[in-house]
């Protein structure tokens, strides 16, 4: 069955009021992949009915980012939520979203202003806005979000604790290609030779990782040595940064630390910003 298809403000009203049990949200800005449909999945096994937004939100881009080539793949996303049975998609346009541009905006914080967000000033301010908005639209039991954005997700959580938002939120792990790519409705813009260099992203996170034994500053020196060798490659990857992180804060751990992290990495090949990351976790170290 093909999911209802909301574009107003009254026909999600119509859609969700026919829902019946725990309601699953799924946001996306849609060119739905394989990672999205883990999601969807995941979305599946936890609620009685599935919501999924549609929506590339103007709020979140950057003067000199990629909101209007951003890739729009409408019937494939429909065709995708079709197969994953998802009973309804809320694809509202910009104008439906923001009749008016918005005065009243939810401030991220300073974990909005770290790793991510001081390559993208006010991108997480624009996140948390939309993802509040579609939180009262849907009015979800439980949404899902991916680890591939592993800073949105700290946010997301820390917004629904800090404002008392009604939703739990549940995190799905990064898909990534057989070659260890993740996943990304961006990938589309690669050529292939781009697309040989994103892969040191990934090869960069796993050779860190694979060293968390060795603590915090063998696994950043091993990923670095990984990106220095993509900074000559052809076309060569620029990178914006490779930090070591506290999965909740994203402050940057010490070189004594124990416990989670997140080793989180982004840069640019060509003309597309590319993020990745990958979690870990650091044993007490012998003396
Ligand atoms: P986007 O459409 O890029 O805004 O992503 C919508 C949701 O899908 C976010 O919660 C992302 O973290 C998640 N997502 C994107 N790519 C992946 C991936 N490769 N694996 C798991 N989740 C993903």
């Amino acid at each position: 069955m093909t999911p209802v298809i909301a574009r107003t403000r009254e026909e999600l009203a119509a859609a969700r009021a026919r829902l019946r049990g725990t309601v699953a949200f799924v946001p996306t800005m849609g060119a739905l992949h394989a990672g999205h449909r883990s999601l969807i999945r995941r979305a599946r096994e936890l609620g009685d009915a599935v919501v999924v937004s549609i929506f590339v939100n103007p709020l979140q881009f950057g003067p000199n980012e990629d909101l209007d080539r951003y890739p729009r793949t409408f019937d494939e996303d429909i065709a995708m939520c079709t197969a994953e049975g998802v009973d309804l998609v809320w694809a509202p346009t910009p104008e439906v979203m923001y009749p008016v541009t918005p005065q009243v905006r939810l401030s991220s914080g300073r974990m909005g202003t770290v790793v991510e967000g001081a390559a993208r000033p006010g991108h997480f301010d624009g996140v948390l806005t939309v993802v509040m908005k579609l939180f009262h639209q849907v009015r979800p039991d439980v949404a899902v979000f991916g680890a591939k954005d592993a800073q949105q997700l700290a946010l997301v959580r820390r917004m629904v604790t800090d404002l008392d938002v009604p939703v739990r939120i549940e995190a799905v792990p990064t898909v990534r290609e057989p070659d260890g790519l993740a996943l990304s409705s961006r990938n589309r813009y690669l050529s292939e030779a781009e697309r040989a260099t994103a892969r040191y992203l990934s090869r960069a996170l796993q050779t860190g990782v694979d060293r968390a034994v060795d603590g915090p500053l063998a696994v950043l020196d091993a990923a670095r040595a990984v990106l220095e060798e993509a900074a000559k490659a052809d076309p060569p990857l620029h990178l914006d940064y490779v930090v070591l992180v506290d999965p909740d804060t994203f402050e940057e751990v010490g070189r004594d630390h124990v416990g989670e992290a997140v080793l989180a990495v982004a840069g640019k090949v060509g003309t597309t910003h590319l993020i990745d990351n990958m979690p870990l976790r650091f044993g007490p170290r012998e003396s």
